[in-house]
């Protein structure tokens, strides 16, 4: 899966124009982690290997792989794996494929159907199209489902959520209205999906119908598909709703498969597993059901783009919901290939993305897919020229991505001691389309990207990707503060990761340093997870000559390279400290702002605000009073946050002090070096995890357990907060204020060891 890309344009930036550096980089200029003299090979085998991904290569391989539906258990998925098998062995790379069993639920049986006031049976089915010579593959395509929903068969009236979240049952509340015992209806967007049945089932909603609203990816955009690229009226998004923040994603019957002890599940206790049965549909197949609904307007910004009155509901609108799914065991097949390093081989960096989709799925997973895989083929040609990485590089095309990250969950958990000791970053794409490099990641990588986005050239505009995305992020400020900062500050701010995708276990659950990556942001579309994301839609309407995904080749090769080649990696911890201070002031203003609405509310209730600006005969209810937050002791994140600061700085001399003296070290002296910089993430972690899901280690980056795609920083302190539990908050900030010690003393120590190499 991946999420829109146009929601999180990164904005964040430097230097004058005067010095704004050019793509191709001269080739005696400084490297970061490299001596002089191996910045210079560095540079000139970079050079190369971005003279070798071909446009031509992508598409040809994108028309094979996205021929015919490739979900987990089909056989073209199966096919998919064994193709890109063989491709990795023609180019010289050790591989194999890895398979594991998992848990994949397939529809048996679906029904939506309006009972009263009128009647109307949903059709639920994608039409073939024509034009598209892949839509009418109906035979192997997996109907439109929602994979891990309960199997449940239900009679209850309707109620409309809005995108279903939290606020708004709030404001369902407010209008006065209960979802116990119906079933609601929810349009997508602005969460993972798998919160919408969640977050209903908690509010005692007995079934979850989850549409896509012309206003989200529909007509209300563009053109609808084949003539634009937007979703057509029976178009549904496909996709899974398991409840994996709370609990842990992957196959819901193995916990987690690097613990000998963790207790065997059932699909009818795992926790992953939703508690009401869940099913999407099209706009076309809803209309029917929202103008069933009376009861209150819906508030404005609640309405969608449908030629409808929206209202909430319930009435006399009544449905009936069946889910029923073939729940069974099937094998997920990840291809795993491998360049063994030179000089540093216990060292390695991990580079992945999916191979299955949910029916072709052209452009997601396989418009990343191909840049990874010319990434592989181009690395092969630069080996036969005498290319020797220090360290060992890792390519992974996972499988079983689309359920839940089922491949490379199982594969990161089964790996997840060597991981520990050996890996030094990993790499994920899921999709590539047109515009501006989207940056994610870990902190300590962030001024790593910058550099390496400094020296990819933007396809259309020909400015660096860095310099484009920096220039757009001024031109699109929302405010004086952010155009400053994007003046000032000498690199783009990277994004935390959240999760959807297969970064997770690595960064969430192993504590390994990750990035997520792809260009989009001018590549607007609404075939996601339907039947007409293949390859008659991408070469229409997206990357149709491919150069985006050549630049994003081009962009992850080098960073592989240079993770793979440096003298000392380049993780940098100043951008670490600064974006640690940045959390801190978020979470005090979080509570800050929590305290003041509370009096606020307090106040206007005892006004009799709320009573006064209700409309008798529209009548609301008012919300109920709450306590006011304590305050709590920042004190001991603060300090920490100081030590950590200027670990850091001390760290920054050191390491630029040794670079210009060349890294004097041998090999064994650099190599335990490294094996304890790549250490530094782990360090962010806390064997017990996170408060009531402890499969989530990293005390820095997690999903939120209400957001699910959209990232939560400090997030044992930020929920707590959030989630009103004062004491836990207090815990929680003692616990990362701890993890911030042990980082700047691990960065400590290694700026020791950089001092012996500057003599
Ligand atoms: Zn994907």
């Amino acid at each position: 899966m991946r999420r829109s890309i146009l929601a999180l344009l990164i904005i964040g930036f430097s230097l004058p124009s005067s010095v704004a550096d050019s793509a191709e980089p001269k080739p005696d200029a400084a490297l970061d982690g490299f001596s002089a003299q191996h910045a210079r090979a560095e540079r000139e085998w970079e050079s190369k290997f971005r003279a070798l991904p071909s446009s031509q290569k992508q598409r040809d391989y994108m028309q094979l792989l996205a021929a015919r539906p490739h979900h987990v258990g089909s056989p073209y998925d199966k096919q998919n794996a064994e193709w890109i098998l063989a491709r990795f062995k023609e180019w010289g790379l050790e591989a194999k494929i890895e398979t594991f069993k998992v848990l994949f639920p397939t529809p048996k049986r679906r029904l939506v159907e309006l009972l009263a006031p009128t009647h109307y049976l949903a059709k639920l089915q994608e039409p073939a199209l024509a034009e598209d010579p892949t839509s009418n593959q109906r035979d192997e395509q997996l109907p439109t489902y929602n994979a891990y929903s309960r199997d449940g068969n239900v009679t209850a009236p309707l109620v409309y959520v809005n995108y279903g979240l939290p606020d708004d049952y709030e404001r369902l509340q407010r209008l006065g209205v209960s979802v116990q015992g119906a079933i609601v209806i929810a349009r997508y967007g602005n969460s993972w999906r798998g919160m919408k049945p969640k977050i209903a089932a908690e509010h005692g909603a007995v079934g979850c119908i989850i549409y896509s609203d012309p206003k989200d990816d529909g007509y209300f955009y563009g053109d609808v598909f084949p003539k634009g690229a937007m979703r057509p009226d029976q178009g549904v998004q496909r996709g899974s709703v398991m409840d994996f923040p709370s609990s842990y994603p992957g196959d819901p019957l193995t916990p987690d498969r690097g613990d000998p002890n963790a207790p065997a599940m059932t699909a009818s206790n795992a926790p992953s597993i939703t508690k009401i049965p869940t099913l999407p549909i099209s706009y076309g197949d809803a209309q029917p059901l929202l103008a069933a609904l009376n009861g209150p307007l819906a508030p404005e910004e609640w309405r969608g783009a449908l030629p409808i009155a929206y209202h909430v509901g319930p009435g006399v609108a009544k449905v009936h919901l069946v889910v029923e799914s073939n729940w069974d065991v099937k094998d997920v097949n990840d291809v795993i290939a491998r360049i063994p390093g030179s000089s540093d081989p216990d060292a390695w960096v991990v580079r992945g993305n999916h191979h299955d989709g949910w029916v072709n799925g052209a452009e997601d997973p396989i418009s990343a897919q191909v840049a990874l895989l010319e990434e592989a083929r181009s690395f092969g040609e630069l080996l036969k020229q005498g290319w020797k990485p220090k360290r060992t590089i890792i390519y992974c095309a996972w499988d079983g991505e689309e359920p839940m990250l089922l491949g490379s969950t199982a594969w990161a958990e089964t790996h997840g001691r060597e991981l520990q000791e050996h890996a030094a970053v990993y790499i994920n794409t899921d999709g590539n389309g047109r515009g501006y490099l989207l940056l994610e990641g870990s902190h300590s990588l962030e001024h790593f990207m910058n550099d390496v986005a400094r020296n990819i050239e933007d396809p259309e505009s020909k400015l660096s990707a860095f310099e484009r995305e920096r220039l757009a992020g001024i031109a699109e400020a929302k405010s004086e503060d952010d155009r400053k900062e994007l003046r000032q500050r000498s690199d783009l701010r990277m994004d935390a990761l959240g999760s959807g995708t297969d970064y997770t276990a690595f960064i969430d659950h192993l504590g390994v340093a990750s990035l997520n990556l792809g260009y989009g942001g001018e590549d607007d579309g609404g075939i996601y997870h339907s039947i007409y994301d293949d390859f008659y839609w991408f070469t229409h309407f997206s990357d149709t000559d491919f150069v985006y995904g050549v630049a994003l080749s081009q962009t992850i090769g080098t960073a592989v390279m240079r993770m793979a080649d440096a003298d000392v990696l380049p993780y940098e911890f100043t951008g670490l400290s600064d974006t640690m201070q940045k959390y801190d002031k978020d979470l005090q203003k979080l509570l800050q702002n929590k305290q003041e609405e509370a009096h606020e509310r307090e106040q206007e209730l005892k006004e009799g605000a709320y009573r006064a600006a209700i409309d008798p005969r529209k009548p609301t209810v008012a919300p109920p009073p709450e306590d006011i937050p304590p305050h709590l002791n920042f004190a001991p994140l603060e300090n920490a946050i100081e030590t950590l600061t200027k670990s850091a700085e001390s760290y920054k001399a050191a390491f630029n002090k040794a670079e210009s003296s060349g890294f004097k070290g041998s090999d064994q002296q650099l190599s335990a070096l490294n094996q304890k910089l790549l250490q530094s993430e782990r360090r962010l972690t806390d064997p017990a995890g996170l408060p009531r899901r402890p499969w989530y280690k990293h005390m820095i980056y997690a999903p939120g357990v209400y957001t699910g795609y959209a990232p939560k920083t400090m997030p044992g302190i930020r929920e707590a907060i959030e989630q009103r539990r004062w004491q836990e908050a207090d815990t929680e900030i003692a616990r990362v204020a701890k993890v911030l010690e042990n980082e700047a003393a691990l960065i400590d120590s290694a700026a020791e060891d950089l001092d012996a190499f500057s003599k």
